[in-house]
């Protein structure tokens, strides 16, 4: 129960929460976190936890980053706020986007900032109609996402996420929309499937999809590296061997939403580069500022980028932007968290850790209610039975949630799967501390069902 006026209160007085239930809200209030340190946060009441989601899945280099605090304060003393629209500009844009494009895993020509990976996925799918308007193909207008993916929430790139919820009661997806065949081996295969075979078959439906609409009619296909939100969907072998020779044969634009993946997350700097990818387009957020501030990036090829100059210099204008593009203190903090990233080479301790990190997520198997666990790098979820609870979808998952937390680990529940995504300077001895608590978890709840 809340104490009256006690934050908890007082929060469930006044903020209405993204994913939550409003009305089991208001009567359990939510945990206040009050600071954090390192791979911890700490609660108003000074309980400690393991952040063993990095936040969101995004704050890569942990919390209480001195360097980050000192720039931002610098850049809000020397210039708090300007703009990138019309023809204005601003040092700290201008080195961010050079820094992207140097970083960026195949060649890239532009960049162009939003403040969230919503509003990246969202421009992106305006270029792209825009594109097609300026190359004379008005009825290339279709998207294909997956079942699962997660791109947000934005009216466009909660159409492309796959998702019940982000679509039950919204009225969404929009129309211009598709999604196809998720690849999630176990839940998906047919009886007898291989592996190799079923990422075949997923790519199958993909041309069968495109067959079937019309490749002409098919502007880009959007995804995940590796399924974050979704549940932590690692392809399959041979899956992005497959899929892109599709992509490739009817002309559709490859976006790679690297969200979550990019800046180091599953072993190398890029999700691209760890399968092998060739986007056109890529869309960063999260780990681009450890989100110490919303900051976004969309990175487009030469090919995406000469017909929208062609069309913008034809009607005068490139009609979008965000008042917060490209925002100062948020490009200054992320070129100093993306330093960061490379001079302690997080990359490095991410390949130096995961072992670690996949072997003991893999020995949460040995516990009955986990019947899958899966993971790259430093990115993995363990699927829990959904059996179990009165066979009510989700309803281990948020037991196991309370469980974690109320033993000192914040982690995820997505349905029945949990997921865990550290910030990427976590040590192997944490990885330890992480996971014992999962287990133990894990085992106390199985002998109490
Ligand atoms: N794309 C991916 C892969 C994500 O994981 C997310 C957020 O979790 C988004 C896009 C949306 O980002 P935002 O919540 O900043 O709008």
């Amino acid at each position: 129960a809340q104490l009256p006026n006690s934050l908890e209160a007082r929060d469930s007085a006044v903020q209405l929460h993204s994913y939550a239930d409003a009305r089991l809200q208001e009567e359990t209030g939510a945990l206040v976190i009050d600071r954090g340190e390192g791979i911890y946060v700490e609660d108003i009441n000074g309980k400690r936890y393991i952040e063993g989601m990095a936040g969101l899945w995004s704050v890569a280099v942990g919390f209480g980053e001195k360097r980050l605090v000192d720039v931002a304060a610098r850049q809000m003393e020397k210039l708090p706020y300007y703009h990138t629209f019309t023809y204005k500009t601003h040092g700290p844009s201008i080195e961010l986007a050079e820094k992207l494009i140097e970083m960026a895993p195949v060649p890239m020509s532009k960049v162009y900032f939003t403040n969230s990976g919503s509003e990246a996925n969202d421009t992106a799918i305006k270029l792209i109609w825009y594109r097609s308007n300026a190359l004379g193909q008005p009825q290339r207008k279709k998207i294909i996402s997956r079942v699962r993916g997660y791109h947000g929430v934005t009216l466009a790139s909660a159409s492309l996420t796959g998702l019940p919820n982000n679509h039950r009661s919204f009225d969404l997806p929009i129309p211009q929309v598709l999604h196809t065949t998720c690849p999630h081996y176990r839940s998906m295969k047919k009886d007898g499937e291989s592996e190799a075979a079923f990422a075949k078959r997923c790519a199958r439906d993909l041309e069968d999809m495109i067959l079937a609409e019309g490749p002409d009619t098919i502007a880009a296909f959007f995804a995940e590296p590796v399924m974050g939100a979704g549940g932590v969907i690692v392809p399959p072998e041979g899956y992005w061997a497959a899929v892109q020779p599709v992509l490739k044969k009817y002309g559709i634009l490859f976006v790679a939403d690297e969200v979550i993946c990019g800046f180091g997350r599953t072993g190398n700097m890029f999700g691209t580069q760890t399968y092998d990818l060739q986007p056109d387009m890529m869309t960063l957020s999260k780990a681009l500022s450890s989100s110490y501030q919303p900051i976004s990036a969309l990175l487009i090829n030469d090919d995406v980028y000469q017909p929208i100059a062609d069309e913008s210099h034809r009607i005068g204008v490139l009609g979008h932007g965000y008042t917060g593009s490209g925002h100062p203190v948020a490009a200054a903090v992320a070129l100093e968290n993306l330093k960061i990233i490379e001079e302690r080479d997080l990359v490095g301790n991410v390949r130096a850790i995961a072992p670690l990190f996949q072997k003991r997520l893999a020995g949460l198997a040995e516990n009955p209610l986990v019947v899958e666990t899966r993971g790259i790098g430093l990115i993995g979820a363990a699927e829990l039975s959904h059996e179990t609870l009165a066979a009510t979808p989700g309803a281990l998952g948020a037991k196991t949630n309370a469980t974690f937390q109320e033993k000192g680990l914040i982690s995820r529940n997505m349905g029945d799967a949990m997921a865990f995504c550290p910030p990427l300077i976590i040590t192997e001895a944490q990885v330890n501390e992480m996971f014992d608590i999962a287990q133990s978890s894990l085992d106390a709840i199985a002998q109490s069902l």
